[in-house]
């Protein structure tokens, strides 16, 4: 199976797609991931990366799309979270695929509306192993609580702040809204409403159609 998840920032994708990738057996790839991670190993690569992200805006599609055909080559089976962000890469990605005779099984796109975005990326504390723990619901937590999973603190992402937030919603309503259409026939849309668990189980049922 070869899926993508896509939806406003905030919307719980990251979450939803390590469980769905654990669950069906798919190499979770997620872009902003690979990002940060860029950004952390200090390369010249990584500093250009830094400055786009953090003022909240893409990075270019031949980057983007680099680093994730080298990732999806050599494996049949991948969940890819946050690619594609727009049409081109949309479209970039399927010529890919296809030429490789493995096409793309189908697109979830999880959706919130944006005051919901807001209050969620505005209060949300992430850590190092994952950067998308929220601190809203049951698992209350503080800035400089430490995850008991990779034992750094939690703390806010630095483009979470309430100016950036606005600018990553602008790029999602003007550039990645538009996947809802391109992947039309091939699409489950998703209510992002509700617990983890209550989202992961809608997920779940309506991927029964792919298996
Ligand atoms: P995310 O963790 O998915 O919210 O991504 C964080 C940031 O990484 C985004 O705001 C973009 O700056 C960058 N990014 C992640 N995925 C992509 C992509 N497919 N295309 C362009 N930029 C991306």
């Amino acid at each position: 199976m070869r899926i993508t998840f896509f939806g406003p920032p905030g919307s719980g994708k990251g979450t939803q797609a390590d469980r769905i990738s654990s669950c069906f057996g798919l190499q979770h790839i997620s872009t902003g991931l690979l990002c940060r991670e860029e950004i952390s190993s200090g390369s010249e690569l990584g500093q250009r990366i830094r400055e786009i992200v953090e003022s909240g805006h893409l990075v270019s599609d031949e980057i983007m799309n680099e680093e994730v055909f080298s990732r999806i080559e050599t494996i049949d089976n991948f969940l890819l979270d946050g690619y594609p962000r727009n049409l081109s890469q949309a479209k970039s990605l399927d010529e890919y695929l296809e030429n490789a005779g493995k096409p793309l099984t189908g697109a979830i796109f999880i959706h919130i509306p944006d005051e919901e975005v807001i209050r969620r990326l505005t209060g949300r504390l992430v850590c190092v192993c994952s950067n998308k723990y929220s601190d809203t619901g049951s698992d209350i937590r503080k800035e400089g609580d430490i995850c008991p999973v990779c034992r750094e603190p939690f703390a806010k992402r630095n483009d979470d702040s309430s100016e950036i937030v606005k600018k990553r919603l602008d790029h999602y309503h003007n550039l990645t809204r538009h996947l809802e259409n391109y992947y039309e026939n091939r699409l489950l849309e998703i209510d992002g409403f509700g617990t983890i668990d209550q989202v992961n189980e809608r997920i779940r049922k309506e991927m029964l159609i792919w298996v």
